[in-house]
């Protein structure tokens, strides 16, 4: 048990406990960051990945719906930034503003201090080359992703997924240093189970760390397990609306084959087009992934035997209907609505038909199975949290993914990193 009392708590950090830690602790408060994971020292390569990505313990196989729906995201310091491709999108300004939420400023300092560009098009592959002036031809929009990258850094090693060796990108790790450089405490290892409730006030946390049960206590609570944690951990608190609305922003990935053309040696994701995201809830993106085993948990045995150095891809990512849901006991439910395939389906045609015309060979194409890279809404706003991000207990708020109203169909870290950017301005 831990003596000391903390004004904050924060359970978790990824892109929301992390950046909401050091926001207060730059403002001089008492924070301590509990962290389920450890700061992994060996970072990319299927093989790494296999340890920090959530996954089976006996078959390492990745953790699934119960209709079999992998929803990635891993557990360790810096949480899924850690295996982001770098993309840093403004995204759910229309849905927050619903709630009256305006994040314009939080994006802006984020922007900068991640140092968010359009792609450097000199960094292009010949494979997106040709797929950028095939879907110029045919009147689609892909232009450069805006990313937080650091090309000084990087190698093109095109594997940014599997976590990337070289710190050559933004991830919550540059957050949580500053939170500790002014003076916040984090411990790993340290698994939240529930959260200590008083008078209806939250009053600290008990879970388990390294040497066994710990409850540590503290002015205020700011959850941030992530989409798929934070529910269970508020369901053993008893708020039993959590856990329902659960999306994905599913995705498939379509690839074909070319007589010379790939895109390795490239960032993930160079590429975006968004013209279909507000009329038809769907974006597509370049996407090769490099690693076999990878495809062939996405792809099956056609996946893992597609020729990566003669290959092309295009991701499909889509705002899906929010009807999964998360169980106290971790599992959860995500089924792939008939809605959900129809715009899969739309965006992957629109993708053959770029892909077909930057020299892909029509018979050649694998399309993967939808799985899901950004769980969220699981304590969505204006149903389990308030606009200001607090639950029905006093000092019991959240800070990531999961306060969501619904799917956003775009990469989330730069929209929750300002959601919580936003938050630690509330308690000044
Ligand atoms: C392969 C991949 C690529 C992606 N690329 C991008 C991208 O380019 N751009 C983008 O915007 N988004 C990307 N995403 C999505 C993005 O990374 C996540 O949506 C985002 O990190 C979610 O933030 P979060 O704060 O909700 O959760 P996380 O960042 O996952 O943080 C949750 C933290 O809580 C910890 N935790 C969990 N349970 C507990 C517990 N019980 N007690 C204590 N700690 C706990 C976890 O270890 C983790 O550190 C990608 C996702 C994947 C899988």
């Amino acid at each position: 048990m831990k003596s000391k009392k903390y004004e904050f708590i924060i359970v978790g950090a990824g892109a929301g406990g992390a950046t909401v830690a050091r926001e207060l602790a730059k403002r001089g408060k008492i924070v301590l960051v509990l962290e389920q994971g450890k700061r992994e020292k060996k970072l990319g390569g299927a093989i790494n990945s296999l340890r920090y990505f959530d996954h089976h313990k006996v078959t390492m196989w990745p953790k699934a719906s119960k209709e079999g729906t992998f929803l990635y995201r891993t557990i360790m310091a810096g949480g899924t930034t850690m295996v982001s491709c770098a993309n840093g999108i403004r995204c759910g300004e229309d849905e927050l503003a619903a709630f009256g939420i305006n994040l314009n400023d939080e994006f802006s300092e984020a922007e900068q201090e991640m140092g968010i560009a359009p792609f450097n098009l000199k960094w292009l592959s010949k494979g997106s080359k040709k797929i950028l002036e095939a879907s110029k031809e045919l009147g689609y929009k892909m232009e450069p992703t805006p990313k937080f990258m650091r090309y000084n850094k990087c190698r093109r090693c095109g594997t940014c997924c599997l976590g990337c060796p070289y710190d050559a990108k933004w991830t919550s790790l540059d957050y949580l240093d500053e939170a500790i450089k002014h003076g916040a405490e984090i411990m790993y290892k340290t698994a939240i189970e529930s959260v200590l409730v008083a008078h209806g006030k939250a009053v600290g946390v008990r879970g388990k760390g390294p040497e066994g049960q710990v409850e540590i206590f503290s002015d205020a609570v700011i959850i941030a397990a992530g989409g798929l944690a934070t529910p269970v951990i508020l369901q053993k608190t008893g708020i039993e609306d959590a856990g329902a609305n659960l999306f994905g922003d599913l995705l498939v990935n379509t690839y074909g084959v070319t007589k010379n053309l790939s895109q390795l040696e490239e960032p993930l994701m160079a590429l975006v087009d968004t013209e279909f995201h507000a009329s038809k809830g769907f974006i597509l993106s370049t996407w090769l992934q490099q690693s076999r085993l990878h495809r062939f948990v996405e792809a099956g045995v056609q996946g893992a035997l597609l020729p990566a150095n003669r290959s092309l891809g295009i991701m499909v990512k889509i705002a899906d209907d929010p009807i999964g849901r998360v169980y106290p006991d971790g599992s959860y439910s995500k089924p792939v609505t008939k809605n959900d395939r129809a715009r899969l389906k739309e965006g992957s045609d629109i993708a053959k038909k770029i892909l077909v015309r930057a020299g892909v060979n029509s018979k050649s194409f694998v399309v993967g199975n939808p799985v899901g890279a950004h769980p969220g809404g699981t304590a969505a706003i204006g149903k389990v949290v308030d606009k200001n991000l607090q639950t029905k207990i006093d000092n019991l708020f959240v800070c990531d993914a999961s306060v969501f109203p619904t799917s956003l169909g775009a990469p989330p870290i730069l929209t929750i990193a300002a959601l919580a950017k936003r938050l630690a301005k509330t308690f000044v």
